[in-house]
């Protein structure tokens, strides 16, 4: 795939893009993951309907790896992301589209970006707070082990500064609507 796709000429031949994309080459979605590993899987079809306003079907297939926001160990997430698109010349027209509908933005020479988008919705598609399900979290294991009861475990066990950040952060935020 290269850095630009003329748009208008890729949907008026109903192209199809296939690609296996490394996931290291995605700098901003890096920091999101705890390792590069393994690829993206890229399906991308452009189009014209009937009022011959060009759109695009996005989907996006990855095994991704996330560390855990509970015990930070590694976590694996599968990614499977399905997005419409439909070109749009001004931020108005973008605001028109339904939530479901991403505007596609071409530049002068009918041209986009592929890389840059496909890294947005990379990221878009990201869980907000990885977390293994609770069967499966080393930390909850571990409790589980020394905890006596669900409510001496709430109440003593806090394991992560970013935590103990959070609680107090809500402290101050309760206090401060009391007064
Ligand atoms: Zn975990």
């Amino acid at each position: 795939m290269l850095p630009e796709l003329d748009c208008v000429k890729a949907a008026k031949e109903n192209k199809v893009i296939f690609e296996k994309l490394p996931l290291s080459r995605f700098e901003r979605l890096a920091p999101s993951l705890a390792d590069t590993e393994g690829e993206v899987s890229v399906e991308w079809a452009f189009s014209r309907n009937e009022a011959k306003q060009i759109q695009a079907k996005l989907d996006l297939h990855a095994l991704l790896h996330l560390s855990c926001q509970r015990c930070n160990a590694r976590i694996d997430f599968n990614l499977e992301a399905s997005i419409q698109m439909q070109y749009v010349k001004t931020e108005a027209e973008a605001e028109a589209l339904p939530l479901e509908i991403q505007p596609l933005y071409l530049n002068a020479l009918n041209q986009i970006h592929p890389y840059e988008i496909l890294e947005d919705d990379l990221i878009l598609a990201l869980p907000m707070f990885p977390m293994h399900e609770k069967k499966d979290c080393s930390l909850l294991q571990n409790q589980a082990y020394y905890a006596t009861s669900d409510l001496e475990q709430k109440n003593t066990y806090k394991p992560f500064a970013d935590l103990n950040k959070l609680a107090d952060l809500k402290e101050k935020k309760s206090g401060s609507s009391t007064n």
